[in-house]
């Protein structure tokens, strides 16, 4: 764990140091829980979008796009639950004063005996070496049975005092547990209440009740609102989805993980309509399609699990979490929630316009239900960045940090380099520029040792450095260097845009990603 927390660290100052992620308002000491994307910040964010986008609506023709506005009418958020149940319970330590989330404080304990079992597991491993069978010793361990059988107790206690909405209960669950507050190592806990997360703010120069509308804290809603006008003018037969990526704003209780938790973020949502009573079927088959998207960029298999949710929200018959294994440890990083038709079933009533479906096959109406896909976009981010992020040890004992994004994500996808700054290398790299630049961002350096530029474009993850010699000027080669190997060849100039091309584009992901429906 602490060397993770240490990874960690240096996740976060390497974002920052090479410009791809930067506190908000940094001049005036920061906003908490705000984060700017900077130059190659921006290009990953936008690479992350366009192989979610294309995975979603470009190969599936039964998915469209919509970009809805932030700001919606108030009774959004009354019909869609938000304005009464959207909350998170909160608990302060008294001493440190430090605010947490009650849910997050049991969930961290069972994170700890997680690890304990862990723990023995690695150490029986090593004991046993290749004999060693980590099914049987999970199943006949009693050290990690008891463990088990621990956490299974906790989790069904949560339950409990989540779905009873009990704030007393939840708070004896803590004490009985022993939870203790991370900074002050004090059990001085305050009552849990329940904190609503929704932003609000004023419309217009009156002030008032009427007038105060939220920053939408999800953008599911902007689709719901809009399934009538979509399916009418799109003509779209059910099963469809629209897929919209957009900005989500929550005034998260605690947000100390850098973009992990964020009170501005964005999402790339897909709600997917279907007939009632086949729910169930696209629950799974988008979970699967949803695993093998992130799968497809090869960040380790082993990174991703599944979290059935304890407690469904208020709106779900089944849902789930992809968790991935950030350095923080395995946490949500998308969410598959199969929604019934609750949302619509809402909108419908509030608004007193009928959201029906005529199902010609069957002639009959009804209102759809919805299988939703739900990614924070800031934590594939932080998912990309983290698992690619490597410190090197190279064969002649120096070192070197280099980011293996996959090269279809990575902000610049070349670099040219002209050797020296003279004899006409600088003019014939800027022509090769030129060819290249209308396909893929590239960079142009030409400032110090050749070695140094490596080190640079390494540390941002471009998967191609070119270098311009004195031997391009006679017969048109230069040699191109791979990123991952460190292995050179010398190729025509002509040959870059099919080299770079095929190794950058998306279609190596969706290959082996690409579920359609
Ligand atoms: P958590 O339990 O971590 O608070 P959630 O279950 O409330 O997340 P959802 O409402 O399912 O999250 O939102 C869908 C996705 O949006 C999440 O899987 C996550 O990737 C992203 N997300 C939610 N809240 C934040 C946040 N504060 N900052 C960044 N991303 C977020």
């Amino acid at each position: 764990m602490a060397a993770n927390e240490e990874v960690f660290k240096k996740v976060v100052s390497h974002a920052k140091e090479f410009g791809f992620v930067f506190p908000s308002s940094e001049i005036y000491d920061g906003l908490s829980a705000t984060y700017d994307y900077a130059q190659n910040g921006v290009e990953l964010k936008n690479n992350i979008k366009k192989y979610w986008w294309t995975a979603m609506v470009q190969m599936n023709e039964n998915i469209v796009g919509l970009d809805a506005a932030i700001f919606m009418h108030p009774k959004t958020w009354k019909a869609s639950g938000h304005v009464d149940a959207f909350n998170d319970p909160l608990i302060d330590n008294k001493d440190s004063k430090k605010r947490y989330r009650a849910d997050v404080l049991v969930e961290d304990h069972i994170a700890k005996i997680e690890g304990k079992i862990n723990k023995d597991i690695t150490k029986a491993k090593k004991r046993f070496g290749d004999a060693f069978n980590e099914e049987e010793f999970r199943s006949t361990n009693p050290n990690v049975l008891r463990r088990v059988g621990e956490i299974e107790k906790i989790e069904a206690q949560l339950k409990t005092v989540q779905v009873n909405e009990d704030l007393v209960a939840f708070k004896s669950l803590i004490e009985d547990l022993g939870i203790v507050c991370p900074i002050s190592g004090s059990k001085n806990w305050t009552e849990v209440r329940q904190f609503n997360l929704m932003f609000g703010t004023e419309m217009g120069s009156v002030a008032g009740d009427a007038s105060t509308i939220y920053l939408r804290p999800e953008t599911a809603q902007g689709i719901f609102v809009n399934y009538l006008n979509v399916q009418k003018t799109g003509r779209m037969k059910i099963p469809f989805g629209i897929a919209q990526i957009g900005k989500a704003f929550r005034n998260e209780i605690v947000a100390r993980q850098f973009i992990f938790r964020m009170r501005e973020f964005e999402q790339m949502e897909m709600q997917f309509f279907v007939k009632p009573g086949t729910q169930k079927k696209w629950y799974e088959h988008w979970k699967e399609a949803r695993i093998k998207w992130h799968k497809a960029l090869n960040l380790g298999s082993d990174n991703y699990r599944f979290h059935d949710h304890l407690k469904v929200a208020h709106y779900a018959d089944a849902a789930t979490d992809i968790e991935f294994n950030f350095p923080i440890g395995f946490k949500e990083l998308e969410g598959v929630h199969s929604r019934t038709d609750f949302d619509l079933g809402k909108h419908e009533e509030f608004s007193g316009k009928k959201l029906r479906y005529f199902d010609n096959d069957d002639n009959e109406s009804y209102v759809p239900y919805v299988v939703e896909t739900s990614i924070g976009l800031d934590r594939m981010f932080l998912a990309v960045l983290s698992s690619s992020f490597n410190e090197e040890k190279l064969e002649d004992g120096s070192e070197r940090i280099v980011l293996n994004i996959p090269p279809a994500l990575a902000p610049t996808k070349a670099a040219v380099l002209p050797l020296v700054k003279k004899d006409g290398l600088p003019e014939k790299a800027r022509e090769i520029m030129k060819i290249l630049q209308y396909d893929h961002i590239c960079a142009y350096e030409e400032k110090d040792s050749i070695g140094k530029r490596y080190r640079r474009q390494d540390a941002i993850g471009t998967p191609y450095c070119i270098t311009v010699d004195h031997q391009t000027l006679d017969d048109n080669t230069v040699t191109i260097r791979e990123r991952d190997t460190m292995s050179q060849e010398r190729v025509a100039v002509d040959e870059l845009p099919r080299i770079i091309g095929k190794k950058v584009s998306l279609k190596n992901l969706f290959m082996d990603s690409v579920v359609s429906v």
